[in-house]
Formats: structure tokens, C-alpha cells, sequence
């Protein structure tokens, strides 16, 4: 796909879905790094139900890193994977209290070496936490929209994500972020996307 091509393809999306946003809640940046984690094979909305029990009395880095955990387990269970969440979550919270003296950081480089936190997550965090993208976090909906329109022939997400960005200027990193996954969601779905519904056919290779 041409760089005009993709821009105008960004421009419908964003004219089609003009409130797409982050659905994960958070108050602070340690919430993001939290909620995002537990966004892992899971649903934001279900870590939207699971988030405000935990954040109620552990919110913080240094309660995370207080709290038993078991009982961390306990409150995130619903969420999937609890026992790899909880133990990273704890990893990830002590590097915080340890090294940044309670927190986040806020650079790719210092993101992505945090404890179960992936380079996905660390574009999420910089964007949802800081206002400050730096990519494209590429998650499921991404890595099969960008394959079907025409954005990356790839397959891993880093080289997925190195294609869109040769394609789309910075200034549309924070949309293109929310766009695809909220495209992926409504209509351009896994199994059987709403071709015919689709505001950016013209442009799909895949469409029917
Ligand atoms: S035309 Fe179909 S496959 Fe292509 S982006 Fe739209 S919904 Fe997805």
C-alpha cells in the first residue's frame, strides 16, 4: 500500500469511529502498566470489572508490592493466566518502587524492560499513560486488519508495526492505535468481517 493510500485509509476510519478511544480504565500510569497486563488474553471489559477491586486497596506500586500473592491472584482470576499475571505484575511493581522510586517510567527502552511488560504494552503505556506514541501497538485486531488492507505483508508484530510506521506519520500514531482495534471490534471481525458494511473496502485487498 502507497503512504497516500494508507493516510486516507487512517482518515475514514477515523471520520467512521471519531470516539475511539482507550477502553481500559486507569487513574495513574502504574494503573495503566497494570490494567494493560492483565489485558493479556482477556477483554478491557472484563479487566474493567476485575480493575476496581484491585486499584481500591493496591493501586499503588508499594501496595502491589505489600500485598500477598495469593491475594493477588484471588482479585485478578477472572482475568485469565492469574498465577504468570500476579507473579509479573509483583515482579513488575518492585522495579518500580526499586529502581524508579515508585514511578513508571516513561521511555520505550525503560518500558520494555519492566517485568511482563512486551513492546505492545509499552506503546500502549506511552500512549494511554504519557499522550506521548511512539508506535503502533499491534495486537490481534491490528496484526489482521494491517494483513488484510494491505498495510504489512508481515506476520510478527515488530516488522508489522515497523511497516505501518514507514507508511503513517507520527501525527496519526495515537489514531491509528485506537482505529484498528476498534475497527477489528465492530466490523472487520476474525471469522466473519462485515465486508459490505466496511468503510474502507475500496481499499482492501482481502474484502469481498
Ligand atoms: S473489506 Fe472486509 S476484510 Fe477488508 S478491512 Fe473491511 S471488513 Fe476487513
Amino acid at each position: 500500500m502507497k503512504k497516500e493510500e494508507a493516510i486516507n485509509v487512517i482518515k475514514i476510519l477515523k471520520e467512521y469511529y471519531p470516539d475511539a478511544t482507550c477502553s481500559l480504565d486507569f487513574k495513574t500510569p502504574f494503573q495503566m502498566v497494570v490494567a494493560v497486563m492483565l489485558s493479556a488474553q482477556c477483554t478491557d471489559e472484563r479487566v474493567n470489572k476485575t480493575t476496581p477491586s484491585l486499584f481500591e486497596k493496591y493501586g499503588t506500586p508499594e501496595a502491589i508490592c505489600n500485598m500477598e500473592l495469593e491475594e493477588l491472584e484471588r482479585i485478578i482470576h477472572p482475568c485469565g493466566f492469574y498465577k504468570n499475571k500476579a507473579k509479573n505484575i509483583k515482579a513488575m511493581a518492585k522495579v518500580i518502587v526499586e529502581k524508579y522510586d515508585g514511578k513508571v517510567p516513561e521511555t520505550m527502552e525503560e518500558l520494555i524492560n519492566l517485568p511482563g511488560v512486551g513492546r505492545k504494552s509499552a506503546n500502549v503505556v506511552m500512549l494511554e499513560a504519557f499522550g506521548n506514541p511512539q508506535g503502533i501497538a499491534i495486537d490481534t485486531h491490528a496484526k489482521r486488519i494491517a494483513n488484510r488492507v494491505g498495510l504489512s505483508k508481515n506476520t510478527t508484530p515488530e516488522k508489522i508495526e515497523q511497516d505501518i510506521l514507514k507508511l503513517i506519520p507520527k501525527e496519526y500514531y495515537k489514531d491509528v492505535n485506537h482505529l484498528l482495534v476498534w475497527h477489528g471490534r465492530n466490523i472487520c471481525d476474525a471469522r466473519k468481517p462485515k465486508c459490505t458494511e466496511c468503510p474502507i473496502k475500496k481499499y482492501c485487498k482481502w474484502g469481498t
